[in-house]
């Protein structure tokens, strides 16, 4: 007699801690094990506000835990929070979203919730995805927490994903890593481009006997030296004083 009412007083306090976190209806029900109509009349007899209450259906995508670094990171220490408390059990649940819920769960949810939201006040995880994330853990080739391939740390990963097994922190650097590294070989292409011209004009310059002047200017003055052979009648060591002459005429323009 005594346990089945205190049975059913755990259940209207879990009603009555699920309804504070703004759990949606049928979440209460699944959990609490009470039906629509009673959470209704429970509502009312608390004075409890509908302005606020989360209506429709409750989220169900596990890419929500994968949408942002932050939101990993969350999933990832509200995913180690279950298992402190005991809200995800060792062995899988097969169908978990049907036969996950149940008082004692819901309860340890309730702890997880109100744990985490005292260490981390400014976070948006919302108890719904608190459900979510942990029928996620408990479904088999689903969620899991493992240890990131990179560091020591811990993260919440997808079974069915090759992506995201590393931690938050460890994805940035890589990142970054990978950045730096493209930046890196289109700097080393742009400086290829501009060298390989100065290398042609070097060697030409070599093959004409000069070496110490920018290609334009042997350019500017070949094309004098032409005009003054043009003039000139003298050739010889005469033509190479010209071609002296024109450069560096040229390089006081
Ligand atoms: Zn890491």
């Amino acid at each position: 007699m005594e346990d089945r009412i205190g049975r059913e007083l755990r259940r209207h306090q879990l009603a009555l801690r699920m309804i504070a976190h703004r759990a949606r209806r049928h979440t209460i029900c699944n959990f609490a094990g009470l039906t629509r109509e009673k959470i209704k009349t429970l509502r009312r007899e608390w004075h409890v506000k509908s302005e606020g209450r989360r209506r429709g259906p409750s989220p169900t995508l596990l890419s929500a835990f994968f949408r942002s670094a932050r939101m990993r990171s969350e999933a990832s220490v509200i995913a180690l929070f279950c298992r402190i408390h005991g809200a995800v059990p060792a062995e899988n649940i097969v169908e978990a979203a049907r036969y996950y819920p149940n008082l004692d769960r819901g309860e340890r949810l309730c702890d997880v919730y109100e744990a985490y939201r005292t260490y981390f006040p400014e976070s948006e995880v919302n108890f719904e995805l608190i459900v979510l994330l942990a029928i996620g853990l408990a479904e088999p080739n689903s969620l899991d927490l493992r240890r990131c391939s990179t560091c020591p740390g811990i993260v919440v990963i997808d079974l069915l994903s090759v992506k995201n097994r590393d931690c938050s922190q460890c994805a940035r650097t890589e990142e970054r890593r990978r950045k730096d590294s493209i930046s890196g070989a289109k700097a080393a292409l742009t400086g290829k481009k501009t060298h390989k011209p100065v290398v042609r004009d070097q060697q030409k310059r070599a093959a004409q006997g000069s070496t110490d002047h920018a290609p334009e200017r042997k350019v500017r003055g070949t094309q004098k030296l032409e005009e003054q052979r043009g003039q000139e009648t003298q050739k010889g060591d005469g033509g190479q004083e010209d071609l002296n002459d024109g450069q560096e005429s040229d390089k006081e323009c």
